[in-house]
């Protein structure tokens, strides 16, 4: 499973950061996903951060 931050969407509220700061960080007034491919044991993580986002920045592909 491969995760990002569509930078055009991200409105850089820090939610991520907060649900799942083992992926994301904040870079500058943006959101980045430091690991893209995400490990086995954070993939739920990953997922609960991408359902918290309110702008549906983050892209999960599995
Ligand atoms: S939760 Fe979404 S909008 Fe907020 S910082 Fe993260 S990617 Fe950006």
């Amino acid at each position: 499973m491969k995760t990002r931050v569509d930078p055009g969407l991200c409105t850089g509220d820090e939610v991520c950061t907060q649900v799942c700061p083992e992926i994301f960080e904040m870079r500058g007034d943006k959101a980045i996903a430091k690991i893209e491919e995400v490990p086995h044991d954070l993939k739920q993580c990953a997922k609960d951060a991408a359902d918290s986002c309110p702008s549906q920045a983050i892209i999960i592909e599995e």
